[in-house]
């Protein structure tokens, strides 16, 4: 019996250490120290992990690095002001809210009160109209980070059929964006769509952001596709999967990202570049 083949695992890990090393020399080209100001509200585990590695890896990039920490009970104008100090403060090039924000805080009005030229997230209305837009602008980091990997592996996009599952503001909808600006053409699929299977089948490339533990089975895959999952899961027994079915899907696709270490480390080397990128075009004016 022949095995079965395995599709090229795409090493995320090392995509992303490249990234970071290229953007820390850069910084150190570019005789000053971007500044980065992270803002967690409220005591998420998840979120306090996310906050070290962010801040981690943009103190080794160079780029001076805060952690704004306000209790749970903060009320939204205390986070207002928090974020309007952070707008006036002109050794911070970048500013991100941890999301999710605690209930009763409007997240939609803590975005919005970012300085768009400082939205590293990419998620303020200004920039999220750029990218609408096909114009440059800051671009969301984890479908930015996305298409850093397609291209680091040579995947084709122009002219490929690409299929985003998830339509959230922070994936999907910036995700099927980008690929469309790259020439793709886009399928979004979400909670609504009538055969979810059968439109990722059509996929050349297939990316997963629905945050459903390993919906994505073998027999979704066109053969030969690449497949990137984005979907971060927490497994009773405490293992981490994707939304994709890894083992399966390896045996079917051409190329595949694993859980960890696939769009996870690309996503912090993307928030690093747009630090730069933003810092950059401050003091160009
Ligand atoms: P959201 O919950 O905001 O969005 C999920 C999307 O998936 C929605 O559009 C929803 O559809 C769709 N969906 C949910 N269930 C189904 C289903 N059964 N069938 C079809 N579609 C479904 O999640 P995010 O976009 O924020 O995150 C998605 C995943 O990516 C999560 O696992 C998250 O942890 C991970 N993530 C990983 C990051 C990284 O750096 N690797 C960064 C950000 C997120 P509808 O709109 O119809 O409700």
């Amino acid at each position: 019996m022949t095995a079965s083949p395995i599709a090229r695992v795409i090493d995320g890990k090392a995509i992303a250490a490249a990234l970071r090393a290229e953007v820390a020399a850069k910084v150190a080209k570019a005789g000053f120290t971007p500044g980065l100001a992270v803002v967690l509200v409220g005591e998420d585990p998840a979120s306090s992990v996310y906050v070290r590695t962010k801040d981690r890896a943009a103190r080794e990039a160079g780029i001076a690095a805060r952690t704004i920490r306000l209790p749970a009970d903060t009320t939204q104008a205390d986070v207002l002001a928090a974020i309007q100090t952070l707008n006036d403060d002109d050794s911070i090039d970048g500013i991100l809210v941890q999301l999710p924000l605690p209930k009763g805080i409007d997240t939609k009005a803590v975005i919005e009160a970012i300085d768009a030229e400082k939205d590293v997230d990419g998620f303020h209305p200004t920039n999220v109209g750029q990218l609408a837009d096909g114009r440059p602008g800051l671009v969301p980091c984890t479908p930015l980070g996305v298409m850093k990997l397609l291209r680091a592996v040579g995947v084709e996009i122009a002219g490929a059929r690409a299929v985003v599952l998830g339509r959230s503001n922070i994936v999907g909808r910036p995700m099927a964006r980008l690929l469309l600006a790259a020439n793709a053409t886009v399928t979004i699929v979400h909670s609504h769509t009538r055969d979810l299977a059968a439109e990722c089948r059509r996929a050349d490339i297939l990316i997963a952001a629905v945050g459903r533990p390993e919906i994505v089975r073998g027999d979704w895959i066109q053969p030969g596709a690449t497949v990137i999952d984005v979907g971060i899961n927490r497994l009773p027994d405490g293992r981490l999967v994707g939304d994709v079915a890894f083992d399966e899907c390896a045996k079917v696709a051409g190329a595949i990202t694993p859980v960890p270490g696939g769009v996870g480390p690309m996503t912090v080397a993307c928030l690093l570049e747009n630090t730069l990128t933003a810092a950059l075009a401050r003091r160009r004016g």
